[in-house]
């Protein structure tokens, strides 16, 4: 058997200052990643287009990957592009009725009616045609992590159509994909982080209103967390990620990785 895909937790946080619930009168660290089921910030082009360059690449011709998400962030990607182009989308949920599964079909064929016009349209125009080793955009709807990790391995992984497997959020699936107990065959577990932090320039630091946090509040060798260098984390995300500070308006983003240790 060939060793298992990695799974990479793919976020972006910002820094929040909040007393620490043992001792009030500290403070601790948490990071916020979102606010009244859509993010805490204004769009960050610089991060909204990484997150797309990254999730869509696959890692050899031929293949697609696979975003996990949690039903409420499915729900918080604007209906014109969901399920997201060029990937696998996999929207977990504990809904039995069926009406979660019906409302992403449904979505997903509309999606890819509006994507065959277009691709018609650039047809007629004479336009190249799209390749066919292309990504394609699916959609499934599970009942937990580990239907969807199994279903991913069943439907397309057996193919070898599958390429990189992520999970996009939010806070409830990233806690789950972070007590995940892979038994025999273990899979190695990454975070590709944004950070952000809103500093206008020559200002201070304001900070951004959350409701959703990522689930640790500290990852290094005390809970079994290492820091990738900037060349591991370029070669997980396919693309050159130095680990400076980039400025986009009154934000500031940097991009880091996480792995978990044995
Ligand atoms: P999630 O997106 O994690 O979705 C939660 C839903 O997933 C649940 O209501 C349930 O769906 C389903 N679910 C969760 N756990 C299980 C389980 N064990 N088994 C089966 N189904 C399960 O919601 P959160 O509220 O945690 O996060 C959403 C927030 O996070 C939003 O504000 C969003 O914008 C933000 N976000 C931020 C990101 C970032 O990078 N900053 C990335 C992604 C999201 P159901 O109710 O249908 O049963």
């Amino acid at each position: 058997n060939p060793p298992s895909l990695p799974l990479t937790l793919i976020v972006a946080t910002t820094p929040i200052r909040v007393a620490s619930p043992a001792t009030p009168d500290h403070e601790m660290t948490r990071l916020g990643i979102g606010l009244k089921g859509t993010l805490p910030w204004p769009r960050i082009k610089t991060d909204m287009s990484f997150f797309a360059r990254v999730t869509s690449r696959p890692p050899t011709p031929g293949t697609t990957n696979a975003i996990i998400m949690g039903r409420k962030t499915y729900d918080s990607v604007p209906k014109s592009l969901r399920p997201l182009a060029k990937r696998i989308s996999v929207v977990i949920t504990r809904d039995t009725s069926g009406s979660v599964r019906e409302g992403v079909l449904q979505e997903l064929e509309a999606r890819k009616a509006k994507m065959a016009a277009k691709a018609a349209e650039s047809a007629a125009a004479g336009t190249a045609p799209t390749p066919a080793d292309e990504p394609i955009t699916d959609a499934i709807v599970t009942p937990s992590l580990d239907a969807a990790l199994s279903e991913l391995d069943s439907v397309y992984g057996s193919s070898g159509r599958l390429g990189k497997i992520f999970v996009i959020g939010g806070a409830e699936i990233y806690g789950a994909s972070l007590r995940m107990n892979f038994g025999a065959l273990p899979r190695p577990v990454r975070v590709v982080m944004t950070n952000v932090v809103r500093k206008p320039e020559g200002g201070n630091e304001i900070p951004y209103e959350c409701d959703t946090f990522w689930p640790l509040d500290t990852m290094d060798q005390s809970n079994g967390w290492r820091s990738a260098s900037p060349e591991e984390l370029t070669e997980w995300v396919g693309e050159e990620v130095t680990g400076e500070w980039k400025r986009e308006g009154e934000v500031e983003v940097q991009m880091v990785g996480f792995e978990k240790l044995d």
